[in-house]
């Protein structure tokens, strides 16, 4: 999502949205408390919440909510559409994909586990939780009742299953069963992927088109942003009161907590063991990705220097890293998989909404999907976390309360998915015996 053009930053007006809708809403939860605060001005807060505060969050969220189904299409399938073309590029390819859905699912596991353990939104009273459930809509309120009467009725195994193949996907997305139009999307860019050039040329330009439509679609609906954060902050704010400091603060801290731990812990074990190189080493000669990384928080803007830093700096050879880095952009999003996870969690447990451990394992095999559709851009991640909470019935108006403070997390996990694509490339030249040709050790 992109930055305004001239003057402040985009995610700097959001930050203060954040921060003035919290506090606003702070200090109207103290006078609508106050039994002796006027009831004029209780009813003038209660009518800005409910006619202002609220109808521009949501204006905002449904911007984004409108263009999540072509831009997932378009990106999972393109994305699938270029793995599958790894069957071409033999080894190479295969390599990349068992790697890629290998470590998305450790990267997810990790989060999925954290998110368990510390329960960052767990701490909020059940009245205000109750409150804030709602504030955002009745409608969660019976799907919330329905879902635990469906868990205790449990699914079966093979019924989960089956659930995931749609017959009908225009079906599945009207009733936001999302996994199974992913489903969808994955078949489709595999069968793309392998017809004749010249027949899928054309449907791969048009998808290219529609992913492009949607970016811009997403970048309006950007410009929204600080109304619509400050709208769902103050509400946020007016039910929750200091309690979210403290649920936002340990959420925080758990995703760097779990990015670092994924990229020193897992990442050095993949680059000693498969890989063959000092994992230290490693990270020094990456350090010029790192930075890229952080500072744009986009994967697609990190190309350049990661492909230059392969080249020059890990002395990989340039058929793999070009190959495995280009697709990796976006098809290899090992922090974005992990964040959604936990993100998803962490506002199941601040809104209270029950998750069986199919509905758990299902967001897992969501977010790594996700990592495979989630544009690499600024907060490509937030259209995929919107559909996702839609699906398990979680208020998408969590978003507002996240989005804020979502900048710094954004520069953090696209680094894991630059550094974790250069440390697929490097495993990959190593499983497939490829070796820098002496011509590019001489000009590299
Ligand atoms: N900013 C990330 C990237 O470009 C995507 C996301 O997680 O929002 O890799």
């Amino acid at each position: 999502m992109s930055r305004a053009k001239r003057g402040m930053p985009l995610h700097i007006k959001i930050l203060i949205s954040l921060v003035l809708g919290f506090v606003a809403g702070l200090i109207c939860q103290q006078m609508v408390n106050n039994p002796e605060a006027a009831q004029g001005s209780k009813d003038a807060i209660g009518f800005f919440n409910d006619n202002l505060a609220k109808p521009a969050g949501s204006i905002f969220l449904n911007m984004i909510f409108m263009i999540v189904i072509p831009l997932l299409f378009s990106a999972l399938v393109l994305g699938v559409t270029e793995i599958g073309d790894a069957k071409k590029v033999g080894k190479v390819g295969l390599y990349s994909l068992a790697l890629t859905v290998v470590l998305s699912s450790i990267a997810v596991g990790i989060g999925l586990i954290g998110v368990n353990t510390i329960k960052p939104g767990a701490g909020i009273p059940e009245v205000k939780r109750e409150q804030l459930m709602q504030q955002y809509a009745s409608k969660n309120k019976a799907e919330t009742e329905k879902r635990l009467a469906q868990a205790k009725e449990g699914k079966t195994v093979a019924d989960t299953i089956v659930d995931i193949v749609p017959k009908n996907p225009i079906d599945a997305i009207v009733k936001d069963n999302i996994l199974a139009f992913m489903f969808f999307a994955l078949v489709f860019g595999l069968a793309l992927g392998s017809i004749e050039q010249e027949r899928a040329q054309p449907v791969k330009r048009f998808l290219d088109g529609i992913f492009h439509v949607s970016l811009r679609v997403i970048d309006f609906a950007m410009k929204l942003a600080p109304i619509g954060v400050f709208g769902l902050t103050f509400s946020a704010g007016l039910v929750l009161g200091l309690d979210a400091i403290q649920a936002l603060g340990l959420y925080v801290a758990l995703v760097l907590v779990a990015l670092a731990i994924h990229m020193f812990g897992v990442y050095s074990l993949a680059l000693r063991f498969i890989a063959g190189r000092n994992p230290i080493t490693f990270f020094r000669q990456v350090k010029q990705v790192i930075f890229t990384a952080f500072a744009t928080s986009s994967s697609n803007a990190t190309l350049p220097t990661a492909l230059k830093v392969a080249d020059e700096e890990v002395g990989l050879p340039r058929d793999v890293s070009s190959f495995v880095l280009t697709v990796g952009a976006t098809a290899n999003q090992n922090g974005t998989a992990l964040f959604e996870g936990i993100t998803i969690l962490f506002l199941a447990q601040l809104f209270g909404v029950p998750l069986t451990i199919a509905d758990q394992l299902g967001i897992m095999g969501l977010a790594i999907l996700a990592g495979v559709g989630t544009a690499g851009v600024p907060g490509g991640a937030w259209p995929v976390i919107a559909i996702i909470l839609t699906k398990y019935n979680i208020p998408a108006a969590g978003i507002g309360l996240v989005l804020g403070i979502d900048r710094i997390l954004d520069m953090s996990r696209t680094v894991l998915n630059v550094v974790g694509d250069v440390t697929i490339a490097a495993c990959v030249s190593k499983l497939s015996g490829e070796k820098k040709s002496l011509e590019e050790a001489a000009t590299g």
